[in-house]
């Protein structure tokens, strides 16, 4: 049977929508594949084109179908280097041509040009302040990624503590870069693209900057994306999309908090920014530097491995800013000593004071990943799964179940460690926590970041900068607050229920409640008065809330590396996750154990460890019923078989992440 190509002649969005098709020559068979760069006849014309496709269909009469004339010799072309990401993700991702293409290629299309909704007059008249003179350990940070640069060209894992300067050493070697003539992409979570954390670039660089964010019209985006492809931007600075500015000539590119789960997009292809940013550097030649003061378990294990090359900043770089001091308040025993209430003694005296003081006070309410876990309130322990050690999660008609392993047990009435009957599901919202403060501190002025407040077109910045302004004593929030932001006058922060996220079913809760507390407590105390922190919880003992209260990166990672080990997690194995869906409970589920049973006897000899079938912990969504699989073997390539393979048998019904 003859093989068709679907090809496209002309690199854009709006060509993915009609490619034309040609007839692959038998000796080109085996060689072909998407992002294949071939010659074509075009009309009257020979061109060059690429394959987004191939399949044994015809769709027009075959003898009206003509040949591939060849392949065609690699450019280096900015399109090349689109289409060779493209072909990279569609193996990695396990998404199509298409879709890969689709993300790789930046909006095309002018759109009406909106009203701005960042105002850019703010932006200018801004006092040219002159660069901080580096310290020590800022400029060896610079000479390592020059250094790598110029050689090897490995990513350099800045492991920077809060405040320890890893922004000037991003603009130090930004100014290199473009002195050079090249272009430099900054990613940055979202929610950190405030006035107040750009502004420090622009006051570097100016005009140069390009910014893409989630509010802006399409029109903007357009603007700026062919601003940067005409060479008139050197800096671009965005969430993960912007890891796609088609520059001429990319020199660095740069992911600040490069653990944030910001970076993993939620829609095929699921990618990983960091991933991609690491072909992206390979493919253009250029540098990469991943920023965070709480490295991604992932990164901090390559850069042990030598991957990565590590380099530290371990103080902070304004002098009188020190570490914040951090309490550890035993929520067990503020119970067992009479307090019911949501604030310890502690918690609650020294808000008492900074208010007096009229300093002000971050409140972190922990709700990361809250679903339905159940804990003792005595004793603080979670319920957990004997075999996967990650939370049981209540479900319909009292049973605790293991989303990993679909393990399942009658909810007890008592907890099974200490005996006490004060067990039960946690949580409590942001906005009972507002009435309970206002309750509590009469005449105290409190802020709400969270989902809710944060909606509208403004979003959180509006909140952000009228907390910065000195608006209100006490800024409450999520996970959201918690990001990068420098509140000088802050100089407490309280941390509600460090407990939750380590409870999320997932084998990273540790990891992610490590990060969040640590970035948390970091907010305290960032210029001149000195930080406190007080943190809250049910497991004062654990490792991670251990070592977030001495903010000590490294003890938390040996701990956290040898669990990983032991149970073959990834970083120290690899992980394909793979999510069943269907809209009947029961063909689902049958679909999913199917499937496992194909990987168990298709890869009996390999070694896979194959997990599962068990109800995903949101196990119906919007009426679609979900089935998770875990595979865990050493080798990636292996698992990326497993996944194309469950994607030909799966009907499309499955989704898979590998880890
Ligand atoms: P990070 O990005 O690691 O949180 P920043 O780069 O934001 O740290 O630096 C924290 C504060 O220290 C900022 O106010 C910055 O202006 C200041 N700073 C950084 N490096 C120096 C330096 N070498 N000399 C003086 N101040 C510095
Ligand atoms: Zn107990
Ligand atoms: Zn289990």
């Amino acid at each position: 049977m003859p093989l068709y190509a679907d090809i496209i002649v002309n690199i854009s969005v709006s060509a993915l929508d009609r490619p034309f098709q040609y007839l692959v020559p038998e000796e080109m068979e085996a060689a072909i594949r998407p992002g294949s760069r071939v010659d074509i006849p075009f009309g009257t014309r020979n061109v060059t084109g690429y394959v987004v496709g191939l399949g044994r269909t015809p769709l027009v009469d075959p003898s009206r179908i003509r040949p591939v004339l060849g392949f065609a010799p690699k450019g280096v072309a900015l399109e090349d280097r689109a289409m060779a990401l493209a072909a990279w993700m569609r193996e990695r991702y396990g998404c199509t041509m298409n879709q890969a293409l689709a993300t790789v290629l930046p909006a095309k299309k002018a759109v009406r040009k909106g009203k701005p909704k960042l105002p850019a007059p703010a932006w200018e008249g801004l006092e040219m302040r002159p660069p901080a003179v580096l310290n020590g350990p800022q400029i060896r940070a610079a000479q390592a990624v020059e250094e790598e640069m110029a050689g090897q060209n490995r990513p350099v894992l800045l492991h920077g503590i809060t405040g320890s300067g890893k922004t000037e050493v991003y603009m130090a070697v930004m100014e290199k870069v473009m002195a050079a003539g090249r272009q430099v992409i900054l990613l940055i979570p979202e929610i950190s693209l405030t006035y107040q954390n750009v502004r420090r670039f622009y006051q570097r660089f100016g005009a140069r900057i390009g910014l893409i964010h989630s509010r802006q019209s399409q029109g903007e985006k357009y603007e700026t994306v062919e601003k940067a492809r005409k060479g008139e931007l050197s800096l671009v600075i965005g969430p993960r999309s912007a890891l796609f500015t088609p520059f001429p000539d990319l020199g660095l590119i740069v992911i600040d908090e490069e653990h944030d789960e910001s970076y993993f997009s939620e829609t095929s292809p699921r990618y990983h920014s960091v991933e991609v940013a690491e072909k992206l550097a390979q493919l253009s030649g250029a540098g990469l530097i991943l920023g965070s003061a709480t490295p991604s378990l992932d990164s901090y294990y390559k850069a042990q491995n030598g991957v990565y090359r590590l380099e530290k900043l371990e103080y902070r770089a304004v002098e009188d800013s020190t570490l914040p001091r951090v309490e550890v308040v035993d929520l067990r025993r503020e119970m067992k000593e009479g307090n019911k209430s949501i604030f310890s003694r502690s918690l609650k005296s020294r808000m008492e004071e900074r208010l007096a003081k009229k300093e002000q006070i971050i409140l972190f309410l922990n709700r990361r990943g809250f679903a339905g876990f159940v804990s003792c309130r005595s004793c603080g322990k979670p319920l957990l799964c004997p075999h996967c050690d990650v939370s049981l999660t209540l479900h319909r008609g009292g049973f605790l179940k293991c989303h990993y392993c679909g393990y399942q047990i009658q909810a007890p009435e008592i907890c099974p460690s200490c005996g006490s009957p004060y067990i039960a599901a946690f949580g409590t919202g942001t906005q009972k926590v507002e009435g309970l403060i206002e309750k509590t501190f009469p005449g105290a002025k409190v802020l709400r970041m969270d989902a809710d407040t944060t909606k509208g077109k403004e979003g959180h910045s509006r909140i952000l900068s009228a907390f910065a302004r000195g608006g209100a004593d006490i800024l409450l929030g999520t996970q959201m607050i918690v990001k990068g932001h420098d509140f000088p006058r802050v100089s407490l922060v309280g941390i509600l229920a460090a407990d939750i996220s380590l409870y999320r079913e997932d084998y990273r809760a540790a990891e992610q409640t490590f990060a969040l507390l640590t970035q948390a407590a970091g907010r305290a105390g960032r210029a001149g008065i000195p930080g406190e922190v007080v943190i809250q919880t049910y497991q004062p003992d654990h490792y991670a809330v251990e070592a977030a209260s001495r903010q000590d990166y490294e003890a938390f990672y040996r701990e956290e590396i040898a669990r990983r080990r032991l149970l073959h997690y990834p970083p120290s194995g690899c992980m394909l996750e793979v999510l069943v869906s269907g809209r009947e409970e029961q063909e689902n589920t049958a679909l999913a154990e199917s499937l496992a049973e194909q990987i168990r006897r298709g890869f009996a000899s390999s070694g896979a460890d194959v997990i599962g079938p068990a109800p995903h912990f949101r196990s119906k969504v919007q009426d679609v019923y979900r089935q998770v699989l875990l595979i865990k073997h050493p080798d990636k390539e292996l698992l990326l078989q497993i996944a194309s393979r469950l994607q030909e048998t799966g009907n499309g019904r499955v989704q898979s992440d590998l880890y």
